[in-house]
Parts: C-alpha cells; sequence; structure tokens
C-alpha cells in the first residue's frame, strides 16, 4: 500500500517538474520522504535451532543456559561481522558452523542417525543479491556442510550436489574450511539412544505397513522432540545485502536415501534482496509441499504483504493446513524480523544495529 502510494506520488512529483513552481516541488519531495518505507535495522540477523514441542517443562535449568549461551554465541559471531560491515554471507556462514559444531543441534556434530545408523547431512546456502544458491544433500564426512553448500555456490557450476559425489567435491576443493572428518565424529550418544528407542518402536509394532508406521512415529510427542533441531540463519548487511542459509540431520530413521526440506532451495532456504531471506525448520515433506521459503518470498513480491503478513499466511494458515509442523525466521530488505512457528517452541535468536538481542524457546 505505501509503496504504491509512494509510486502515485513520484508519479505527481514528475508531472509537476514542468511547473516552475518550486514550492509544490519541496513540498511533494517531503510528502515522499515521509513515505518512503523505513529501515527498521540497517542491518540484522536471525538464527533458528530447531522447532518442534520444546516446552518448559520438558527442560531442565542447565539444558536451558545450555541453548541460551550457544545460540548467543552463534548469533554474536554474525552480528560482529555485521557489525564491521562484512557481508551477510559471511555471517550466515559464520553463526551456522558455530551451531553445526555444537552437539545440542541436529546439524554436524550432533546430527540425528539414519536407519542404518549413520549420520548423513544436507545444507543449503543463498545470496540474496545475485539469487545463486548451493546446496548439498546427504554427506557423511564434511565436518560443516554449510560451509559446502557455499562452495558449491561458488565453486561449482551446479546448485545441489548429493552422497558420496557431494564428499567428493568438499575434498577436491582441499581448502582449510571444508575438512573432512570419519562419519563417528558426528557420534552423539543422545541421538543414537534415540534411533534405538525408535527401531525398538518399530520392531513391537504389529503394524508392519509403512505409511501408517511413519504417521504412528510422527505422533509419538518424544521421537518428535528428538527428531527436531536443525539450524539456520538469515542476514542482512550494511550494503543491503541478504543471505540465508540451513544445515540438518535430517529426521530420525530416515531410510532410503531419504532428503527433507533443508537442501532445497525455496523449500527450507531462500533469499531475494528485493525482498527478504527465510531459514525453515520442521516436518520436512510439509515444507517441500509446501515450498515455504519461497511462498514467503514471493507473498511479499507479487502480494505486496509485508514480512509479518507473509510469514503468518505461510506458516500460520498455508502450512498448518497442510497439515505440516515448524517455522521458520525470516528477515527483509528493512530489518524487519519474523520468527514464525506453528510448534510449542522453537529456539530461536535476533540481534539488530542497536545489539539488542532476543533469544527465546518456547511460544
Ligand atoms: N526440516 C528438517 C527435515 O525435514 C528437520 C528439521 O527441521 O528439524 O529434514
Amino acid at each position: 500500500m505505501k509503496k504504491y502510494f509512494t509510486l502515485a506520488c513520484i508519479g505527481v512529483l514528475l508531472a509537476c517538474k514542468s511547473d516552475p513552481s518550486a514550492e509544490t516541488t519541496h513540498q511533494l519531495e517531503a510528502s515522499i520522504a515521509a513515505e518512503a518505507p523505513q529501515h527498521t535495522s540497517s542491518y540484522a540477523i536471525v538464527i533458528h535451532g530447531g522447532a518442534g514441542t520444546i516446552k518448559k517443562e520438558n527442560m531442565t535449568p542447565a539444558l536451558e543456559a545450555q541453548y541460551e549461551q550457544k545460540l548467543t554465541e552463534s548469533i554474536q559471531a554474525g552480528h560482529k561481522i555485521l557489525a564491521q560491515g562484512g557481508s551477510a554471507m559471511d555471517a550466515v556462514e559464520a553463526s551456522i558452523r558455530i551451531m553445526e559444531d555444537s552437539p545440542l543441534f541436529n546439524s554436524g556434530k550432533g546430527a540425528v542417525f539414519t536407519h542404518d545408523g549413520i549420520n548423513s547431512l544436507d545444507a543449503s546456502f543463498m545470496d540474496g543479491k545475485s539469487l545463486n544458491a548451493g546446496a548439498v544433500a546427504g554427506v557423511t564426512t564434511t565436518k560443516n556442510p554449510i560451509s559446502l553448500a557455499r562452495k558449491v555456490m561458488t565453486d561449482s557450476e551446479h546448485v545441489l550436489l548429493s552422497g558420496p559425489g557431494a564428499d567428493a567435491f568438499a575434498s577436491s576443493l582441499n581448502d582449510p574450511q571444508i575438512e573432512i572428518v570419519d562419519n563417528q565424529y558426528f557420534y552423539t550418544e543422545n541421538r543414537f539412544q534415540s534411533l534405538q528407542r525408535v527401531l525398538n518402536r518399530e520392531k513391537n509394532q504389529e503394524e508392519k505397513n509403512d505409511k501408517k508406521m511413519a504417521q504412528l512415529i510422527l505422533e509419538d510427542a518424544w521421537i518428535k522432540d528428538t527428531k527436531y533441531g536443525t539450524v539456520g540463519c538469515v542476514a542482512l548487511d550494511k550494503n543491503g545485502n541478504i543471505a540465508a542459509g540451513t544445515s540438518t540431520g535430517g529426521m530420525t530413521n530416515k531410510k532410503y536415501g531419504r532428503i527433507g526440506d533443508s537442501p532445497i532451495i525455496g523449500s527450507g532456504t531462500y533469499a531475494n534482496n528485493k525482498t527478504c531471506g527465510v531459514s525453515s525448520t520442521g516436518h520436512g515433506e510439509y515444507f517441500i509441499r509446501g515450498q515455504v521459503a519461497y511462498d514467503i518470498s514471493a507473498m511479499m513480491e507479487y502480494s505486496h504483504m509485508s514480512l509479518k503478513e507473509a510469514t503468518d499466511a505461510v506458516i500460520q494458515q498455508k502450512l498448518t493446513q497442510l497439515g505440516g509442523t515448524g517455522g521458520v525466521v525470516a528477515l527483509d530488505h528493512l530489518g524487519n524480523i519474523s520468527m514464525e512457528f506453528n510448534t510449542p517452541g522453537m529456539y530461536r535468536a535476533s540481534m539488530n544495529d542497536q545489539g539488542e538481542l532476543q533469544v527465546a524457546m518456547y511460544k
């Protein structure tokens, strides 16, 4: 609406250019300045550490403190880069690497286990200036998949690499930022026990139908808790560039090479300087079907919605109607931030150009 009014004013102003009345011109210029969209923040950053059945009653104060500390460390690292005039892309990568290296989240170290008892990781990265993007799916020996996703964007002619090929690409780079590790590196006892619990449940079920089984597992509150924890980040830098990234281990007990939304550009990650950047977390199949991240950007671009309206429409209405659960963190080109989810909680944090920090977990 504001945009239309501004455009209308520009039209009137141009028409008046032939009018020698300087006063009228000045009045109109003042009117344009008043109506031009104002920056909420000249740079900003927002992160998530997964959405799910995150409830205060299931948390201990010690665990809560650990999440708070790690989310703060991660966002401050990205914020520092932005404050010093660094790029949104560098901020996103730095923030996500810290969460990937922490066993608290379902990405990098601490990723969930596949049905076959290994860790298989997905990540994606997008530059809102060029609309260039990179992603990897099913990597098993790359320590920081987010950095590899960025390399796919910058150092290959492709957007999405998968499996052993993606790991081979990582090795071929000979880049100290792209560390190669044994799959054992990703092991955590917690996540391994989560897999054992799901496998036992599966074995004990009389119902052998795979689809029904999958549904039962998805409805199990405890399993729901253990399968989330993807991480993501969106940043806006001082030059008005937006970048977004997402990294995950996917879902506990995933089989048959299942890939979720996280490495899918438009579902798990999207960035466009004209509109916004988005990183998703939740039940990936629904985020793919809903093209959640791109849909938010499209609503802003084509329906002229605000970021708040678009994230609300896509998460609270469209995704919820599909039956999907999860959330997004997003920010627009004016530095507005949105953290929208339809689950009981989402690990999240944001910071603006005033250095104001918000960290939250519950609804
Ligand atoms: N979206 C991820 C996936 O489906 C999981 C998550 O966000 O926790 O693979």
